[in-house]
């Protein structure tokens, strides 16, 4: 089954890159997939997940954690401001933190409520002007703006180009986090997670390996 030999090529390069065995976590990115794919990967104990829309989150996730405890959903896709709340009340992890407005528009929902998802500063390493981010130029200040603002920030996140080498950009993530004392590191998805892993990520996002190719709805 998909979700095993994901499992097992997660733990041979972890391994293979003399890291702890553990150390890297998986997120079964669920977006567009049918319900019956997303409740198999539920019934053979797997827990995280990753939807990139908070629409389509809260429209299928209320109803799976009637049925399954210990979810935890991560949001890996852009977050409005005027969605911050029920991203705030849907997610255990935000991957996207982007820019001054939203890490703001945090802040005070964390003051308020008294809790916050772990948090990823999204890094548009291939500085890509149709993509989310931070410029890395612009990383380090904006790193130290959250964590002035006491928000968890647990580490970094990129989506590399499309059309380029993936670990340079990998490499480039984990040289921002390294010198900002940050440790997670979410990068990695179906077609390179394992040299995503040999370059350090803790947490890989992957998709269509898992559930198979997306058939948009
Ligand atoms: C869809 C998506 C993924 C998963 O992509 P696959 O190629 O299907 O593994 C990972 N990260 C983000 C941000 C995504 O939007």
């Amino acid at each position: 089954m998909a979700l095993e030999d994901i499992a097992r090529r997660i733990n041979a390069a972890t391994e293979n890159a003399g890291r702890a065995a553990g150390s890297v976590h998986l997120i079964a990115v669920s977006k567009v997939q049918p319900d019956e794919r997303v409740r198999s990967v539920l019934e053979k104990g797997h827990r995280s997940f990753g939807e990139n829309r908070v629409q389509e989150a809260a429209g299928k996730w209320p109803g799976f954690r009637e049925d399954f405890t210990d979810i935890d959903l991560h949001l890996i896709g852009p977050l409005q401001t005027n969605k911050a709340r029920q991203a705030f009340e849907l997610f255990q992890s935000i991957h996207s933190v982007d820019r001054p407005k939203l890490a703001k528009t945090c802040a005070r929902l964390a003051q308020e409520t008294g809790a916050c998802p772990e948090l990823f500063v999204q890094v548009n390493t291939g500085e890509e002007p149709q993509k989310a981010g931070v410029l890395p130029g612009d990383a380090d200040a904006f790193v130290k703006d959250c964590l002035g603002m006491d928000l968890p920030v647990r580490g970094l996140m990129c989506i590399p180009p499309a059309d380029e080498e993936p670990s340079l950009h990998f490499a480039l993530l984990a040289k921002i986090a390294a010198r900002n004392g940050l440790t997670g590191l979410s990068m990695g998805m179906s077609g390179d997670f394992e040299s995503a892993i040999a370059l350090g990520a803790t947490h890989v996002r992957v998709g269509s390996a898992i559930f198979g190719e997306r058939t948009p709805a």
